[in-house]
């Protein structure tokens, strides 16, 4: 089925992606996009400053907590102008609010309107089959019950048909939650009941496009080395993040220090590159982040560099795919330790990179999504320093064999568990959930 879409609308507009069947080929389109409601989400909920409590970088579990209390502040004026623009145009294509000829069903990926956008499209009509996906993680389910209004949103996840998680343990959260706080109970398979609505909550791993990533490796690799040549064994070990407090860098560089510190024959031979673009640093949380960083790279290089070797490359802004995928394969180690994290895609894109048959080693997470698949990194808690360092340590002395017996197996599954697989998959949920009458959406949020 062909669908013409509208020009971009002027107003900032949601991600809403249609889901056309195309034959055997499914698209994904996106009704136009101009300012992400996450983005002014975020902002509006630390602008508020009204959870400082609740969002206490350090706090470890509570970081899930964030992208949920942004969307609680989801009443910015842009935020509703975009609501607005999106049922603009779903109604000027009005196929695409009857399951008949939409095919699949709507995707929606952006929290900070997963309520008023369900409420708006249910509202005029739509008996499309709606998915959401978060790509954060779910808190524990009393985590979860600090949010203000929580019921309200458990409600509105419960109105989407196919709901879709990173993990198990996402996955697993949002059933405890909604059996204990919404007085939900299991039905078959991954489907389950509560309030009068049922929803099919399942995992999906967000994947990369895995060969496309190791070619571009590959053809960009052999350009030659792109980092300054600082003789023979020196050692490379990545960084890929956004300047985040999720992130973990002030824990991940004082691990560095502790390595220099407690295994000196690593001095003078090991390189810390890290690329850390700017996020949202308009903000004071961020701009705290940025100096603690600063300050800890300015003491790492000025207490064990020398004239000849500086141990850590910071670079503060973004870095294109293709530079990515050259420095990826340099080095030696991926370090990829954020607090928490939905996902993780550069631990992804780094195994991706590497050459099969002299692989480097992923250091990674226990936090990050991506740990529950990659199980044979090396994996961290990223509050712990020592154990991080030890890890380090253990990366950078690794047998070729055990590197390339962990690479392979890494390899296959983020090959097979790939972006394709990733759309599929959901887009294939769509079609298996069972078909629920029109849900009525707007009465249900009332009773929160
Ligand atoms: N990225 C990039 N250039 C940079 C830093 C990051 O292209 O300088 C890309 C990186 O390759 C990855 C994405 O940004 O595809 C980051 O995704 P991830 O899931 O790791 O973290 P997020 O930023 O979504 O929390």
């Amino acid at each position: 089925m062909g669908l013409r879409l509208g020009q971009p609308l002027d107003a900032p507009v949601v991600q809403v992606q249609a889901v056309l069947d195309h034959g055997p080929e499914r698209v994904h389109r996106t009704l136009g996009l101009k300012q992400e409601p996450r983005q002014i989400a975020h902002e509006t909920a630390h602008g508020s400053g009204a959870f400082g409590g609740l969002l206490q970088p350090r706090a470890g579990a509570q970081l899930t907590l964030e992208p949920f209390l942004g969307h609680r502040f989801g009443h910015h004026p842009d935020v509703e102008i975009g609501i607005e623009a999106a049922a603009h145009a779903l109604d000027h294509h009005h196929g695409l609010l009857q399951q008949d000829e939409l095919g699949p069903g709507l995707h929606v990926e952006d929290l900070g309107v997963l309520e008023e956008l369900a409420e708006e499209l249910r509202g005029r009509g739509c008996t499309s089959r709606i998915g959401f996906f978060l790509h954060t993680p779910f808190p524990s389910p009393e985590i979860f019950a600090a949010i203000p209004g929580q019921k309200r949103l458990g409600n509105a996840l419960m109105v989407y048909d196919v709901v879709g998680f990173q993990t198990c343990s996402d996955r697993d959260n949002f059933r405890r939650y909604v059996a204990a706080s919404l007085d939900g109970e299991p039905l078959h398979g991954d489907r389950m009941a509560a309030q009068g609505e049922t929803t099919t909550a399942s995992v999906f791993p967000i994947g990369i496009d895995a060969t496309a990533f190791r070619k571009l490796a590959e053809a960009e690799s052999s350009k030659g080395p792109i980092l300054p040549d600082l003789g023979e064994g020196m050692k490379t070990i990545i960084g890929v993040d956004r300047l985040d407090y999720t992130k973990g860098l002030p824990e991940r560089l004082r691990a560095f220090e502790q390595l220099l510190e407690e295994f000196p024959e690593h001095r003078g031979k090991v390189r810390l590159v890290q690329i850390a673009p700017p996020t949202r640093e308009i903000l004071p949380v961020y701009q705290e982040i940025r100096e603690d960083v600063e300050r800890l790279v300015g003491r790492i290089n000025g207490r064990f560099g020398d004239l000849r070797w500086t141990p850590v490359t910071y670079i503060h802004h973004g870095v294109p795919q293709d530079i990515l995928t050259r420095l990826y394969r340099e080095a030696a180690v991926g370090l990829v330790t954020p607090l928490r994290d939905g996902m993780n895609l550069v631990a992804k894109e780094y195994i991706a990179a590497q050459a099969p048959q002299d692989p480097g080693v992923l250091v990674l997470s226990r936090f990050a999504g991506a740990a529950e698949q990659l199980r044979e990194a090396l994996l961290i808690n990223p509050h712990d320093i020592n154990e991080m360092a030890r890890a380090l340590d253990r990366a950078l002395t690794m047998p070729r064999q055990e590197r390339w017996a962990r690479h392979n197996r890494l390899w296959q599954r983020i090959e097979t568990y790939d972006l394709a697989n990733w759309r599929d998959s959901f887009i294939q949920s769509f079609a298996e959930s069972d078909t629920d009458p029109v849900k009525l959406f707007s009465k249900k949020l009332g009773a929160a």
